[in-house]
């Protein structure tokens, strides 16, 4: 294996170029609510640093963006330690990367486990805290150890119960979810902002990072900002065996799951749930890039395990990107 030492300078130069770039551009991203580039873009800067690291792996180290989950924090927020590091999903494109990537997770021994589909939410990933079914805390993901501290934002939106209900709740529990800003309510926004004289959002996704992330709370509860659950954390006292056997539990105590996942057997059925909802993209009420498979098994979640930036046992099917055209301003905006 080549060492650094060996890497053609040109090659070295370009990469720390291209990480350089890719980090400015997720602080601007996922700090400042104000992408410098469309995603595409970031994407394709990501797949060449991805590229010179497959012929020239000595310039794989933790701090390069293809192996860390990209994000930060600001200074508006408080810092915060999330109880168990939140991670990022590794991607595929294709039904020929999706079938590899089951392979490789058969292999190791996911067999007969059950797929959980899920639809892949295009918002900004929330981490709640509940203590004895009080919530406690919410933050950002940030750079997946340390978030920003969101906690009275977050208390303004209806869906997120403060009390979970019943009286089975968790001593400790954490929950993962993704905000977003429903598409119904996104030209309405846009529209106030522009007649206050304010620049409008540049799509959803946008919109809900921007909202939620407001310094001042009040001015996020004027945001018809929603939730759905996606996961789990650290937990005392909630040991389920499955992630859907999770989901409808979180459901029970009151927390916002979505009624669109679904467990099947094999690819076939993870590839119809793939083929619904690229025709339904658009009767879905939160925008979607695309849709996420794990198993559904949480001791075959464990053996699998995950690298530094993403779980083994998951996977995000992504969508071709589309153009979007802003009805309201008649422009056209790369999102
Ligand atoms: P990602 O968005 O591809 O996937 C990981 C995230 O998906 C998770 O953290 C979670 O929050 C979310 N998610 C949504 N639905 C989920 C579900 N059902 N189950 C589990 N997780 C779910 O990865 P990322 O690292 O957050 O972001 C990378 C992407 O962000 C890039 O591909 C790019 O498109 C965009 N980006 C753009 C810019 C820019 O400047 N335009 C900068 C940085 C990142």
């Amino acid at each position: 294996r080549e060492d650094l030492t060996e890497v053609p300078d040109d090659a070295r130069t370009r990469h720390r170029d291209i990480s350089e770039e890719l980090d400015r551009y997720a602080f601007a991203y996922y700090v400042q609510d104000a992408p410098l580039v469309s995603d595409g873009q970031y994407d394709e800067l990501m797949a060449e640093l991805k590229a010179l690291e497959a012929a020239h792996p000595a310039l794989v180290t933790p701090e390069s963006p293809s192996q860390k989950v990209n994000g930060g924090f600001g200074a508006t927020f408080a810092p915060v330690t999330h109880p168990e590091r939140m991670q990022s999903l590794d991607n595929v494109f294709s039904s020929d990367e999706l079938s590899a990537w089951a392979a490789r997770a058969e292999r190791d021994g996911a067999t007969g486990a059950g797929w959980l589909c899920e639809l892949k939410v295009d918002g900004l990933a929330i981490d709640l805290v509940y203590e004895r079914g009080r919530l406690v805390g919410a933050a950002t993901r940030g750079d997946g150890v340390t978030g920003e501290d969101v906690t009275a934002n977050v208390r303004t939106m209806a869906v997120v119960p403060q009390q979970l209900a019943g009286d089975d709740v968790p001593e400790f529990l954490e929950v993962r979810g993704e905000v977003y800003f429903p598409v119904a309510a996104f030209a309405e926004v846009n529209a106030g902002l522009v007649e206050a004289g304010k620049a409008p959002f540049a799509n959803p996704r946008n919109a809900a990072a921007g909202s939620l992330r407001q310094k001042d709370a009040r001015e996020t509860a004027k945001r018809p900002l929603s939730m759905v659950v996606h996961g789990i954390g650290a937990r005392r006292g909630f040991e389920p065996q499955r992630q859907s056997e999770a989901y409808e539990q979180l459901k029970a105590w009151g927390l916002p799951v979505s009624s669109r996942y679904a467990v099947v057997d094999d690819l076939e059925g993870v590839w119809a749930f793939i083929e619904r909802y690229r025709e339904q993209r658009h009767s879905v009420e939160h925008e979607i890039d695309g849709v996420v498979v794990k198993i559904d098994q949480v001791s075959l979640q464990r053996r699998l395990g995950s690298t530094s930036r993403a779980p083994r046992w998951a996977i995000a099917f992504k969508y071709p990107p589309e153009e979007a055209t802003t009805k309201l301003l008649d422009i056209k905006v790369n999102v």
